[in-house]
């Protein structure tokens, strides 16, 4: 993950090259400071030379040092530059996943997790780029610089920092390794404990309700705690790392120093000017080395945190694809037909496999079958809302992909098991999705269709009322009611419903049977039915199975040919006379 993390840095060349320059620049900065300190100690002390000598040296001195602090800072500015940037991008890529995609993004995982890391991940991509890639420009460069500097004045110290500099990095890696697991785990139970606690307050009033919430208190601090230990067990590592590092840097100055001083005194082979320039320099190239080691460790827990997010965009990539060729129904509803189609979502855990389906025009189809057995996925396929990853869809004989999208959703309604209201009038939301020409009458005619008219009369502001976020809560019947009317005011040609398993209320209820039984009159119907009255009705009934269709037939020939289907009849009829 970090090597993707780092392609992306290099992707902006202009960046990059900056840094690149900016380090040149500083390596120069580094080696000019020495050799003026070197050269004001040495003239001043050993070689008698006045103050008015030393004053032009002091001067430029402090010239290098504000130049090294500007160089610093804008080095730091470009590395948050490129934070901020790639962050933006991270960012937008999650919102267009999870507003592209509500549909999926509702049906799945911890809302409180989603949140968790769409906030705190991004931002901790930071770290990576406004600290550990301009410390790696630096890294790669100057080094290199202050090596070749020592080389020259007194290629011996030279030799030494070449020999035990490879222990710097070497011992990185080593511990790296070390602490990969630990801080991978870290991060991981930070998400699950935000992810916990947000899911925790969202459901707050549902846990008080059930007497749970003392529970889940309990929870909250196993999971805090977990959470603290995790966290001590990398700062422990990550301690000890940053001793051996030192430990390491400083044994070379040892050797370096013991070498020169060696040779300036005994031997008397080097002048004081070089020994004192060795000195001055061998420390800042530990330390450039030991910076990357802290700069890689807060890189790789932005990489953690990059990973995630990657797993979260990479989740669900499957478009649906479309065409060109616009559909059309011939004032027929059109046969729909699955071939060979195959899906997962990633993951072992559940596939559909090989199914294949044929609905004749006008036919109602429901499909039944035990909970987790891919009804909904089928219906999904179906409505155009998810690809499949191998077989066909076909509409009148021809491949979906062919046509637009537009096109197969104007003719298409969708009722799912949680319809969602958008921010707006109730009138607003009913003509969701139509032209502009509907008029208040057509809109009035579909509401009272679908048993909005009591509702709306209750209402203080009748069809204008706001709902949705931010407006008027509807309960879930009136909202299925609202949903119901925008299918009345579609008349589309092709209808899914998904059937609400639980929670609505008989009126409603009853409303949806009788509105099914008109519309599917002038449309091709599939319904992910729940309630044998649904079931039973159906021209043809699938029972799916595992992600397979496990037997179909009408419900005569089903109650004879499939043992599973006797079962789950037995069951509803067990459940009904209770
Ligand atoms: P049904 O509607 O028959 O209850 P679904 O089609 O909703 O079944 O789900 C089938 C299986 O796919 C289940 O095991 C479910 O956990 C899994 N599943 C559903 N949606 C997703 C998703 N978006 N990502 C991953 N797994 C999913
Ligand atoms: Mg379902």
């Amino acid at each position: 993950m970090m090597k993707e993390l780092k392609r992306l840095a290099f992707t902006r060349k202009r960046d990059m090259r900056l840094l690149y320059m900016l380090a040149f620049l500083y390596g120069g900065l580094i080696i000019g400071q020495a050799w003026l300190i070197v050269t004001i100690v040495d003239g001043v002390f050993l070689q008698d030379r006045t103050f008015q000598w030393a004053v032009p040296m002091l001067a430029g001195l402090l010239v290098v040092f504000t130049l090294r602090t500007a160089v610093f800072h804008l080095t730091n500015r470009t590395g948050l530059k490129m934070a901020s940037s790639v962050k933006q991008q991270f960012r937008e890529k999650l919102v267009n996943r999870f507003t592209g995609n509500s549909m999926q993004a509702a049906s799945q995982g911890q809302s409180g997790e989603k949140v968790s890391v769409l906030m705190d991940g991004v931002d901790e991509i930071d770290a990576f780029y406004s600290h550990y890639i301009p410390q790696l420009a630096i890294t790669y460069v100057v080094p290199l610089m202050i090596l070749a500097a020592i080389f020259i004045i007194n290629p011996y110290s030279g030799l030494i920092l070449l020999v035990t500099a490879p222990f710097i990095p070497f011992c990185m890696i080593l511990i790296g390794k070390m602490t990969q697991k630990k801080q991978d785990e870290q991060v991981e139970k930070l998400t699950a404990f935000s992810g916990r606690f947000l899911d925790s307050l969202q459901g707050l009033a549902t846990l008080k309700l059930f007497g749970q919430a003392e529970k889940q208190e309990q929870v909250i601090e196993d999971a805090s705690l977990n959470f603290r230990d995790a966290t001590m067990n990398v700062l422990k590592v990550a301690f000890l790392s940053a001793l051996m590092l030192e430990f390491i840097s400083m044994l070379s100055v040892a050797l370096i120093a013991v070498e020169v001083g060696l040779r300036l005194v005994i031997y008397q082979s080097i002048s004081f000017f070089t020994a004192f320039m060795v000195l001055i320099l061998a420390p800042e190239f530990f330390n450039l080395l030991k910076n990357l080691g802290t700069a890689f460790h807060s890189g790789r827990g932005s990489a953690a945190a990059a990973k995630r997010i990657e797993e979260e965009l990479n989740r669900e990539t499957k478009e649906v694809s479309w065409g060109q060729a616009e559909m059309t129904t011939g004032g027929k509803s059109p046969e729909i037909a699955l071939k060979n189609v195959s899906f997962s979502y990633g993951g072992d855990r559940f596939a559909l496999e090989d199914v294949s389906i044929h609905i004749p025009s006008g036919a109602n189809v429901a499909i039944a079958g035990p909970s987790g057995s891919g009804k909904t996925t089928l219906l999904h396929i179906a409505a155009g809302l998810l690809a499949p990853d191998g077989g066909t869809v076909s509409v009148n004989g021809r491949d979906r992909r062919e046509m637009t999208e537009d096109s197969w959703f104007r003719h298409t309604g969708y009722l799912s098991q949680h319809p969602y209201l958008f921010s707006g009038t109730v009138a607003e939301n009913i003509a969701l999705g139509c032209d502009n020409n509907v008029n208040r009458g057509q809109i009035r005619a579909a509401a009272e269709k679908a048993g909005l008219g009591p509702v709306a009369a209750s209402l203080e502001n009748g069809y204008d009322t706001q709902v949705g976020e931010g407006g008027r809560g509807l309960s879930g019947g009136e909202k299925q009611r609202v949903a119901l009317a925008r299918i009345f005011l579609q008349r589309p040609s092709v209808l899914l419903f998904d059937e609400p398993t639980v929670g609505l209320d008989l009126e409603t209820e009853q409303i949806l049977q009788a509105s099914l039984k008109e519309l599917e009159k002038e449309s091709t119907v599939i319904t992910v039915a729940h309630r044998l009255h649904t079931i039973q009705e159906a021209d043809t009934i699938l029972l799916m199975k595992d992600g397979r269709i496990a037997a179909g037939g009408s419900h005569r020939e089903l109650l004879e040919t499939s043992a599973d289907y006797r079962r789950m009849v037995h069951a509803h009829h067990g459940g009904e006379n209770e």
